[in-house]
């Protein structure tokens, strides 16, 4: 059965699976959902024998229709493949009462590499699937994790291009050696003199302006984009809960039917929307724990039902998801306005305008999936501590957020008994400096980055991640800088135009 995505904010914008990966977003700025969400029709046996790779192929073919069965093994092979650094591709580690689904075992060693390993793959596959013969360029504006993630997943993947603007003085040492050391003959990485929002407009500006994209499409381009609302992202992020389950029985933690609980650590909303994806194809799951950190819009929102994001940003420790706007939360604002795009539509345009929604109450009822709270900046660095303390096992400061959460949730709900997924999203190695700071607040102050990666190293016992060490000696690729008025010229000097 071939399943067509609509967009949320227009019922009559119908696409294929691989249009919706090619556009990204849909017209008037809606996202594409799928017009249903296709049942887990597998036995729990059967999946439970599965490689990572198999259990991508079940769960992506039931979304991805229009896609033959080559076509997909081929995106999936050469995603999870030597990149990542296990060969379970997500391992779960049982550590004090939960399990950590260590998300973070790709080459930028975040779970933004889950779905950006296969994306490059989706987009060029749908691309010779719609007869498009020009060649791709992503552009992408970042503050540093995405940036990385993109471009490693791009480098070298034939008929595309990949440029990416960071704020010059604007990202951490680690993260701007991560990207200006990047090998590949069709990366581009630029400097801009501005801030992440300067350089996230330019980006904005390149993609609506219709000469410019008249003179791309002469020169045998066109622009895409790899942002997290695009479905090429979402799909591959619902492998991993099915995956997860699937051991969890073959390990015999759980039994057949057993229901689970999933904490999630929530910035965009992207992860925990495939989770509760998940648990719609049948998966059984309890409650989808949504952690925030001090930006705490999610844990608002899912309190009172009122989204607003008329508040301070707050810098924290977790830097990915410091995010005042979540893009993903309208697919599920979508679905639970009964699937009306003129609803959703009212409600977002209140978003952009007075920067507040407030749902209705029969909406706030179907929210029940859902558990929300955050954690303060001196909670997390005490989960990380203690964790380590009773354990030894040590978790970066994001799933921190997501571990702080859980607790919360325990003492409030008495629910201790429900076996637990923590999704575990970026290793310990990528922050180092927040976590041996919450680990021992007055050992690190004289100590480099280097010298806190060796540390970590030692006292958690894990080999440091090859992506932390080849960048400690790499060469330096990239030196572009530009103004943030000249992003354009910038472009298309790299596209010879
Ligand atoms: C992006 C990111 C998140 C947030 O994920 P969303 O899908 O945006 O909710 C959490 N942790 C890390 C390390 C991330 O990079």
């Amino acid at each position: 059965m071939e399943l067509v995505y609509t967009s949320t904010r227009n019922a009559n914008e119908t696409v294929t699976a691989s249009q919706a990966i090619l556009k990204g977003l849909a017209g008037e700025g809606g996202l594409f959902v799928p017009s249903e969400i296709p049942a887990l029709d597998l036995d729990l046996d059967e999946l439970a024998g599965m490689t990572y790779q198999e259990t991508a192929y079940e769960v992506m073919r039931r979304y991805l229709t229009d896609f033959t069965e080559e076509e997909l093994k081929n995106c999936i092979d050469q995603a999870y493949d030597g990149k990542f650094d296990t060969k379970e591709i997500a391992p779960l580690v049982s550590a004090d009462g939960a399990y950590y689904l260590e998300l973070f075992h790709g080459s930028t060693i975040a779970f933004k590499d889950m779905a950006l390993s296969i994306l490059p793959h989706l987009l060029t596959t749908s691309a010779k699937k719609n007869n498009v013969a020009n060649e791709i360029v992503i552009l992408t504006a970042t503050s540093g994790d995405t940036g990385k993630a993109a471009l490693a997943g791009f480098a070298d993947v034939k008929g595309t291009k990949i440029i990416v603007f960071y704020p010059k003085n604007g990202v951490s040492p680690i993260q701007e050696k991560q990207m200006v050391t990047q090998r590949g003959e069709n990366t581009f990485v630029v400097g801009i003199h501005g801030n992440f929002d300067e350089a996230q407009a330019g980006v904005k500006n390149m993609f609506s302006d219709p000469d410019l994209a008249e003179e791309m499409e002469r020169a045998g381009y066109q622009f895409s984009s790899a942002n997290s609302i695009n479905i090429g992202r979402l799909v591959p992020q619902i492998v991993y809960y099915v995956y997860a389950y699937a051991k969890l029985y073959a390990n015999g933690e759980i039994a057949k039917g057993e229901k689970i609980n999933v904490a999630v650590p929530t910035g965009n909303f992207g992860n925990i929307l495939a989770a509760f994806y998940a648990k719609q194809m049948g998966l059984p799951i309890a409650k989808l724990i949504c952690a925030s950190n001090e930006n705490k819009v999610l844990y608002d929102f899912f309190s009172n039902g009122i989204y607003d994001k008329n508040r301070e940003f707050i810098l924290t420790s977790s830097p990915s998801m410091d995010i005042l706007i979540s893009s993903n939360l309208e697919r599920l604002i979508y679905r639970i306005a009964g699937e009306d795009a003129q609803k959703n539509s009212a409600f977002m345009k209140k978003l952009s305008e007075e920067g507040r929604y407030e749902i209705t109450a029969e909406m706030k009822e179907q929210l029940s999936d859902f558990y929300g709270n955050y954690a303060s900046e001196e909670k997390t660095a005490q989960t990380i501590r203690r964790l380590y303390q009773d354990t030894g096992y040590v978790i970066d400061t994001h799933t921190a957020v997501a571990a702080a959460v859980y607790e919360t949730y325990k003492a409030e709900t008495n629910d201790t008994d429900t076996k637990t997924v923590i999704a575990s999203t970026a290793s310990p190695f990528k922050f180092t400096r927040s976590v041996m700071d919450a680990i021992d607040h007055n050992a690190c102050d004289n100590m480099t980055d280097f010298e806190l990666v060796d540390a970590l190293g030692r006292i958690s016992g894990v080999e440091i991640p090859q992506a932390i060490e080849s960048i400690r000696n790499a060469e330096i690729l990239h030196d572009t800088e530009c103004e943030t008025n000249q992003m354009q010229e910038t472009v298309k000097r790299f596209l010879n135009m």
